[in-house]
């Protein structure tokens, strides 16, 4: 049995299962890993070397979202595998050709520049941003407005975009350009408007912060804004979009459509992918040489990406998603009425699901380790809930045990604290 304590602990001697544990780690220490590690997945668990499986609603952070060793996507990785791995952006990339136009023809977008990583997507998206406005004469507009609670990667851009101190400390100076707004209130985004203002960056699901669906008629009233000022709007679907809401990008929700779209994790279902979106008068700065990658849409993320899209755009996907979703909150809201002393309340949209709990994230999160099962911690006292979007029935009722499993012994934790 794993203590609470043994796996929150941070050390320079690490152990995990298989590990002796006197092992000193070469690697930069910049995460706070659980003394875990998996050998083998399958569909929604994840098996250690000593044969412990674990209910993995996790996702990996919202990438896995097809389960692990989906045997479509590993055809498709084997079949290019066996092929060619890497030609450079210095050739046509079929597999590039073809899911540009597969997400074009399912989005506003016209164009797809292809990344690696969420990150890539910003830094590309704010690029874009300042292209356009140069181009089109006004060269003197790169501000981009913000939101609080943001998260957009770890790039310098990325951080400052994000504007969270505990992400910046250290990083000094600040990538200048980035306003940020105190709320989700349309009269602070006017009011933060500037003549150097180019784009409004924000998640239509915060994730990181929290799993905050932005409301609706919010990111409505910011195309309308962005139209009356002639700003970009750029969203960050990274975590929240192929899928995961239940519709193929979260802000077709609230029935508008971006200028700029920022997609990663589910789109390659566990390969390295991201990609930036952009309508034509955005893309239309962005001529050749103006940006470029090594191995932002080489011919194995390519392949894993259209596999991806194969699933997620299979009529009826998205509203077994859907469905999934009701059935799944139906027994969170269960568990909040057991467990209320632990679990406050649900939120989020789609399997994008977020737990209010009563005691620190990562305190909830080993217990469920405990009872063998994932989640992740995230901002405002929230633990993700981000299972594949693949789970059925059983998964739903076997997440639902061990849940109940963690609340017990939290509750008995603070009960034994309470009485002493
Ligand atoms: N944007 C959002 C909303 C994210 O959740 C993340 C990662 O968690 C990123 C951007 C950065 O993506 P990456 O870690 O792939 O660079």
């Amino acid at each position: 049995m794993w203590s609470l304590g043994r796996l929150l602990k941070g050390s320079a001697q690490v152990s995990w299962p298989g590990n002796p544990g006197h092992v000193m780690s070469a690697v930069l220490p910049t995460y706070a890993r659980y003394n875990l590690a998996f050998e083998r997945g399958e569909g929604a668990y994840l098996m250690t070397e000593d044969g412990e499986r674990y209910l993995d609603f996790a996702s990996g952070i919202a990438v896995t979202s097809l389960g692990h060793c989906h045997p479509h996507l590993i055809k498709a990785l084997n079949e290019q595998a066996a092929r060619v791995w890497h030609t450079s952006n210095l050739f046509h990339v079929p597999g590039q050709e073809r899911l540009a136009q597969r997400l074009t023809d399912a989005t506003f977008a016209d164009k797809v520049f292809f990344t690696n990583s969420g990150s890539e997507a910003i830094e590309c998206a704010l690029k874009m941003a300042r292209r356009h406005h140069d181009a089109t004469g006004r060269p003197e507009r790169y501000r981009v407005i913000t939101f609080p609670n943001a998260f957009h990667g770890r790039t310098l851009a990325a951080i400052a975009a994000g504007g969270q101190a505990k992400h910046l400390e250290g990083f000094d100076p600040v990538v200048d350009g980035f306003d940020k707004v105190e709320a989700f209130e349309p009269a602070a985004v006017e009011a933060a408007i500037g003549p150097e203002t180019a784009a409004i960056l924000i998640e239509p699901v915060q994730g990181e912060g929290g799993i905050r669906p932005v409301p609706e008629a919010f990111l409505a009233e910011l195309r309308a804004i962005a139209d009356r000022h002639g700003l970009l709007l750029i969203f960050d679907e990274v975590q929240c979009g192929v899928g995961r809401t239940g519709r193929l990008f979260a802000h077709e929700w609230a029935g508008i459509a971006p200028d700029i779209m920022a997609i990663a994790k589910g789109i390659g279902g566990g390969f390295p992918v991201g990609a930036c979106l952009a309508n034509e008068k955005v893309a239309a700065a962005m001529t050749q040489g103006s940006h470029g990658s090594t191995f932002g849409g080489n011919p194995l993320a390519m392949a894993v990406g259209n596999a991806v899209l194969d699933v997620v755009l299979e009529p009826g996907f998205l509203e077994g998603v859907r469905e999934t979703s009701l059935k799944l909150r139906q027994r969170l809201a269960e568990l909040q009425d057991t467990y209320p002393a632990i679990v406050r309340g649900v939120r989020g949209k789609g399997l994008m699901l977020g737990l209010e709990v009563a005691v620190p994230p990562r305190d909830f999160i080993a217990a469920m380790i405990e009872a063998r099962m994932l989640g992740v911690p995230a901002g405002d006292g929230v633990v993700r809930l981000l299972p594949p979007l693949t789970i059925g029935g059983a998964e739903i009722g076997d997440a639902y045990e061990r849940l109940s499993a963690t609340c017990r012994r939290l509750d008995a934790a603070a009960r034994a604290k309470s009485s002493k």
